[in-house]
């Protein structure tokens, strides 16, 4: 339920309401906007008529009730689009993001060399897996603890935040204290007490998709990390399993108005899993940022035939160069600021 103050409502207004929310046994979630302060009351639905009484405060305007199932991710909820900041990377509104690097952390000269070079490029977050979802118990896990300790490093030469992957709630803490922002993967969507230990975790998170989630269920999953504080998730369409084995996965372009239409939260675009293929990288890409996307995530590697993970997907440097050549120009038209 959305609780709308009065737009000459004083500051004890908005505390009586927010307790009032809390002793009804719900979770107050307040915005103040430009005009006047909503206050979010979220809890167990089977309770709501309780919120009723509220009604009948005097700095109360109106009670709204919000029909979508997310309800802190739902555009219902917040009108205005969120922008998310990650250091110089921002997503939402005007701001496109652009995340680069590696698939897998793999060494140290790896991983410097990739954040230098894609942060020359334009890039203004790097990406590395130490903690590796793989589809074979065989496949290459990831240096975990060590890879966490590499990134920080090439955060430290290049001056780049980064992004890395989290599959597990136990791990969550330890790499939240170094991670600039935490990633939950397409495989890990659902996996309910991940993703509220990433909401309490107080770093940024970005969510993927999963292969075969809807966009109702992937909207359920952010509710999860926001429910849980955290005001600062970005989506990721990474790709949605179909009939069609050309590419990797099929890259859903129509989740982005879609997504943009139910949500404020800001919707960025993986290519390289879609793909699966770096032929088609470039092309997904330019789609992405004529749909509206708020960003790109893209694996990149320094010799992608040596990538120990998804050296199929991967650019090297100088196709990476003309990309954000490509992005610069269709964002300078679409009013965009990387
Ligand atoms: C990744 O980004 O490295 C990854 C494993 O992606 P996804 O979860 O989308 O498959
Ligand atoms: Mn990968």
């Amino acid at each position: 339920m959305i609780v709308v103050l009065k737009p000459d409502s004083k500051k004890k207004d908005i505390e009586l309401v927010i307790k009032k929310i809390h002793d009804l046994g719900f979770t107050p979630h307040p915005i103040t906007g430009i005009k006047r302060t909503v206050v979010g009351a979220i809890g167990d639905d089977r309770g709501k008529y309780r919120l009723e009484i509220l009604q009948n405060l005097p700095c109360v305007e109106k009670l709204v009730p919000i029909l979508q199932p997310y309800k802190l991710a739902s555009s219902e909820f917040k009108k205005r689009k969120s922008v998310v900041r990650v250091k110089e990377a921002v997503f939402g509104m005007r701001h496109f993001g652009i995340i680069a690097g590696p698939c897998s952390v793999e060494s140290e000269r790896q991983i410097i060399e990739t954040a230098v070079l894609v942060k020359k490029s334009g890039a203004k977050m790097l990406r590395g897996g130490a903690y590796k979802p793989r589809t074979s118990p065989y496949s290459f896990q990831g240096l975990e603890k060590e890879g966490i300790r590499l990134l920080a490093k090439a955060r430290e030469v290049s001056g780049l935040p980064f992004v890395t992957e989290v599959i597990n709630p136990e791990h969550v803490k330890q790499v939240a204290e170094e991670a600039d922002m935490l990633q939950i993967g397409a495989r890990n969507v659902q996996n309910f007490s991940l993703l509220k230990e990433a909401g309490r975790s107080g770093r940024p998170v970005l969510l993927k998709r999963g292969m075969a989630t809807t966009i109702q269920e992937f909207l359920m999953s952010a509710e999860y990390i926001l429910s849980e504080g955290c005001k600062n998730v970005v989506l990721c369409e990474r790709g949605i399993r179909t009939f069609e084995t050309s590419t990797r996965f099929t890259l859903d372009i129509s989740a982005i108005p879609v997504i943009h239409e139910r949500s404020h939260l800001p919707i960025i675009v993986d290519p390289s899993h879609a793909a699966g293929s770096r032929v088609y990288v470039g092309s997904l890409v330019k789609a992405a940022v004529g749909a509206g996307a708020d960003g790109i995530i893209v694996e990149v590697h320094p010799e992608p035939k040596r990538a120990v993970s998804d050296a199929a997907q991967t650019l090297d440097p100088k196709a990476f160069r003309a990309l954000m050549k490509d992005i610069q120009l269709l964002a300078e038209v679409l009013k965009r600021s990387l």
